[in-house]
C-alpha cells in the first residue's frame, strides 16, 4: 500500500569509512537546503553506527541496533565502507552494504552514469542507467540464505557458486523495463550465455520474457566482455542496462568513469518498501581525510532517494527538492566549480557549500517570479 503524504521525514544516516564522513555530510547539507526551499519540515536525520567506528564502539561493523533501527525506517543514506581494512574476523565476513542489502531485501541497485555539460568525460553525452540485481548472481558472499556460497574443501581448492532464479530476475527485469518507459525506451540485457549457459542464459531469457510485456521498449543483449568494448566506444548510445550482481558492479564502475569520474556515479538500492542511497564508488582510502573527494555521487544518490520517496508518498515537494539539487549540481559544475577528479580545484566542503547556495538562490528566484502573492514554494501546485 502506498503510504500517505507526510509532513515530516526521518532518514537514516550511516557515514561509513574513508571519505564517507566527508561526502555524507555534504549530501545532508544539500538535502537540508532543498527541503527548506520547498517548505518541508526539517528532515530528522537518525545517525546510526556502522563500519570501522562501530567495530570500536560495538565490536562489529554492523551492530544489531543499526539493523533494528533500519527496520523502522523507509529510507537512509549509506556512506562507503573500507571493509578490506577491518581486523579479522570482520574482514572475512559479508561487508556492511552487503549485510544491509541482504537484511532489507534491497533487490534493485539503480546506478545512473551521466556526464556533465562543460566537464571532462571519456565518452561525452553518456546518459545511461545500470539496473543491477542485488541479491544473487555471482557474488557468492551474499547469494545464500545462510552461510556463503564460497568454500575451500582443501587449502588449495576454492569454489564459488552463482545463483540465478526466475523470481529475482523477473523483479529486476520489471524494474528495468519500468524505468525504460520513463526514459528513452531501450533496454540492453547483459549476460554471458555462451559460457554460463544455464545461469546467465536463464537471466537473459527471463528478461526477454518480461520485455515482451513492454512492446514500447526495444531490447538488445550483449555478452559482458563485448559490453565493456561497446561502452568504451559508445556509452552515449545506451539507455537502461539490466544485468546480474557482479557484472553490474563492474559495468557501473566503468560507466561512471566513462561519464567523467567514479566520483559522480550515484546509486539507490531498493525493495518495494525501503530504499538506501549509496554512491557507486568505494571509500577511496587513498584520498580520505583531505577534503578533496568529489561529493557529487553521494549528493545525487541522496537526490535519487528524494525522488523515490516523492513517488512513494506522492509528495511533489520532494520531487521539486530533488530537481533543485540536480539543477544546482549541473550549474555549479558548468560554472567551473569542481573537485580535482573533474579537473577543478574545489574542496569537498566548498563544492557542497556552492551547491547548497545554488539551491537556496534558485528557490529564492522561483518564489520571486511566483507573482502575485509570493506564495512559498511549498504551496505551489
Ligand atoms: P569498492 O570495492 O569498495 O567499491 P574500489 O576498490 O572499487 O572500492 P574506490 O574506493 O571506489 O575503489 O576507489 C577507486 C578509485 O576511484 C580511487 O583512486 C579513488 O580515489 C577514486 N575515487 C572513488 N571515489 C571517489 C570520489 N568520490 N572522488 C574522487 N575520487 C574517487
Amino acid at each position: 500500500m502506498t503510504p500517505q503524504r507526510t509532513d515530516t521525514y526521518r532518514l537514516g544516516l550511516l557515514a561509513g569509512d574513508g571519505i564517507g564522513p566527508e561526502i555524507v555530510p555534504a549530501a545532508v547539507q544539500c538535502v537540508d537546503a532543498a527541503a527548506r526551499a520547498v517548505g518541508i519540515d526539517p528532515i530528522e536525520w537518525v545517525e546510526l553506527p556502522l563500519g570501522r567506528a562501530a567495530i570500536d564502539t560495538h565490536g562489529t561493523p554492523v551492530p544489531a541496533e543499526t539493523l533494528a533501527a533500519l527496520d523502522g525506517l523507509e529510507a537512509w543514506l549509506l556512506g562507503p565502507h573500507d571493509s578490506v581494512s577491518y581486523p579479522e574476523p570482520h574482514r572475512s565476513q559479508l561487508n556492511p552494504s552487503g549485510t544491509i542489502r541482504k537484511h532489507a531485501g534491497l533487490f534493485a541497485n539503480i546506478r545512473p552514469a551521466k556526464s556533465f555539460a562543460g566537464s571532462k568525460a571519456v565518452v561525452p553525452g553518456t546518459d545511461l542507467v545500470i539496473v543491477r540485481e542485488n541479491t544473487e548472481g555471482f557474488y557468492a558472499d551474499r547469494n545464500t540464505y545462510a552461510g556463503t556460497g564460497e568454500f575451500m574443501p582443501t587449502p588449495d581448492v576454492a569454489i564459488a557458486h552463482g545463483i540465478i532464479t526466475r523470481a529475482a530476475t523477473e523483479k529486476i527485469a520489471e524494474a528495468a523495463f519500468e524505468l525504460a518507459l520513463q526514459r528513452r525506451k531501450h533496454v540492453t540485457i547483459v549476460h554471458k550465455a555462451n559460457v554460463l549457459m544455464l545461469t546467465t542464459g536463464l537471466f537473459r531469457d527471463v528478461c526477454r520474457e518480461v520485455g515482451a510485456r513492454y512492446p514500447e521498449v526495444t531490447v538488445d543483449d550483449f555478452h559482458i566482455d563485448a559490453m565493456t568494448v561497446h561502452l568504451v566506444r559508445r556509452a552515449h548510445e545506451f539507455d537502461v542496462i539490466v544485468t546480474e550482481n557482479m557484472f553490474g558492479d563492474i559495468l557501473s564502475d566503468l560507466s561512471g568513469e566513462l561519464a567523467g569520474s567514479l566520483g559522480i556515479a550515484p546509486s539507490v538500492n531498493s525493495s518495494l518498501t525501503q530504499a538506501m542511497a549509496q554512491a557507486a564508488h568505494g571509500s577511496a582510502p587513498d584520498i580520505a581525510g583531505r577534503d578533496i573527494a568529489n561529493p557529487i555521487a553521494m549528493i545525487l544518490s541522496a537526490t535519487m532517494l528524494l525522488e523515490w520517496l516523492a513517488a512513494r508518498h506522492d509528495d511533489d515537494r520532494l520531487m521539486r527538492a530533488a530537481g533543485l539539487i540536480r539543477t544546482a549540481v549541473d550549474d555549479t559544475v558548468a560554472s567551473g566549480t569542481a573537485t580535482g577528479d573533474l579537473g577543478g580545484t574545489a574542496s569537498t566542503s566548498a563544492f557542497a557549500a556552492a551547491v547548497a547556495s545554488a539551491v537556496e538562490a534558485s528557490a529564492v528566484e522561483a518564489s520571486a517570479v511566483d507573482v502575485p502573492g509570493a506564495r512559498p514554494l511549498s504551496a505551489q501546485e
